[in-house]
């Protein structure tokens, strides 16, 4: 056996020894129920930069209040912070903090950015969420390179990371592990945040992708990492540094840990918790309640399920009212319908769309085209296609994949 083959088994050895050691801490801490919550960033590493603020700052204020609104009504959930003042943190100590409070739940928080070559740098807006998977996109891959990038601002990081590496024969192992329940409740969770930030905080919807962050990599719980909403977007940043849009994305986040620990905290820590009322804003209070005070998750999604829909966004359309942008987890094609296309956005339930609710957008060349979908197959768009054309006799099948137009039939 080459000495690099020996090398390779060794790592993976080293790698499961991470993952394995971290149960016996739940053991010793399992009366209570442990969040860890990660300001992104911090002291030298600024993060995202914005026109006036930073990411570092933004993480840690919403973070401290997060925190502090869950001591208040949480008595049950213990909080630990990764930091709790403007210092750096290193991306494996973060992982270990979690690991060592024997966390059940640990929850990244970040801000997204664009590069400043790219001309949508000042409209991009919207939330995502993460779990941690495989690399499905190029853009899921830039988002994880930029917030593993911290590694380089750390001294000896090409020890401490040697094993990572998403595209290595020993990830995959490892991502393999991820199989499992572990999993499942990331999505859930994950899925909680994502439309809690959408209807709380009013952000866009931008989905709940997978990629392999260094952070979630190794911790040892279920993991999510929240990017709220894009600083390089002036109009996101006043939000995102706002005393109101702060309070609207603290109390999603909140609802969204309330509805984890309403599902799972009392399995997970061996006895009845109280159950948690959601929160709303102040601003927003005198709102009508539409649906469950006491948030649950929602534990029919399996992964399967998350991995044949096209996107988060498609399955909320119909609730959400608006025309959502075409988008998927994966690389994989899809036929859908065009319509239309127009020089300006079509608003949901316009005339223009001739009734049809399931209606989609992509831009290209400055313009909306909008699309009826989604199939997998050529055979069931030309199904879809005889039915579409009754209503848009010029209408005609295409193939997107993620997100871009690779091809169309000719009608
Ligand atoms: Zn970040």
């Amino acid at each position: 056996m080459s000495s690099q083959r020996v090398q390779h088994i060794f790592r993976i050895f080293a790698l499961l020894f991470v993952f394995l050691q971290a149960p016996l801490y739940n053991v010793a801490f399992a009366r209570q129920f442990v969040i860890t919550l990660d300001a992104g960033h911090g002291g030298k590493d600024y993060g995202a930069l914005g026109n006036k603020t930073n990411e570092k700052s933004i993480t840690l204020s919403v973070v401290k209040q997060l925190g502090r609104l869950i001591e208040k009504n949480l008595p049950d959930v213990k909080v630990v912070y990764t930091r709790d003042r403007d210092v750096f943190v290193e991306l494996s100590e973060r992982a270990a903090i979690a690991n060592k409070a024997g966390s059940n739940l640990f929850v990244s928080v970040h801000i997204n950015s664009v590069d400043r070559r790219n001309k949508n740098r000042k409209k991009i807006t919207g939330c995502q969420v993460y779990t941690l998977g495989l690399h499905k996109t190029a853009e899921n891959l830039a988002v994880a390179k930029r917030e593993n990038s911290v590694m380089e601002l750390e001294k000896d990081h090409t020890e401490k990371y040697a094993g990572f590496d998403p595209n290595s024969l020993e990830s995959d192992i490892v991502f393999e592990l991820f199989q499992n329940k572990r999993l499942d409740q990331s999505i859930e969770f994950a899925d909680a945040i994502h439309a809690q930030l959408v209807d709380v905080a009013g952000r866009e919807p931008k989905g709940v992708r997978q990629a392999g962050f260094w952070v979630l990599w190794a911790t040892s719980m279920p993991s999510v990492l929240v990017e709220l909403d894009f600083i390089c977007n002036p109009q996101a940043e006043k939000f995102l540094s706002s005393e109101n849009g702060q309070e609207e994305m603290v109390i999603a986040l909140y609802n969204a840990i309330c509805a984890y620990v309403n599902t799972y905290g009392s399995q997970i820590v061996g006895h009845n918790l109280p159950v948690a009322q959601a929160l709303k804003p102040s601003n927003k209070k005198n709102t009508k309640s539409n649906g469950a005070d006491v948030p649950r998750l929602n534990t029919s999604a399996k992964p399967s399920d998350v991995d044949k829909k096209p996107d988060y966004k498609t399955e909320k359309q119909g609730s959400g009212n608006r025309i959502l942008e075409i988008c998927s987890t994966d690389d994989l094609p899809r036929y859908y319908i065009q319509i239309l296309v127009s020089s300006d956005p079509i608003k949901y339930g316009s005339s223009e769309l001739k009734g049809f609710k399931d209606v989609e957008y992509y831009r290209d060349g400055g313009l909306y085209k909008y699309a009826i979908g989604v199939a997998d197959t050529l055979e069931d768009a030309q199904v879809l296609l005889r039915k579409v054309r009754k209503s848009f006799p010029e209408s005609f099948i295409i193939k997107m994949r993620s997100g871009k137009r690779v091809d169309f039939i000719k009608p």
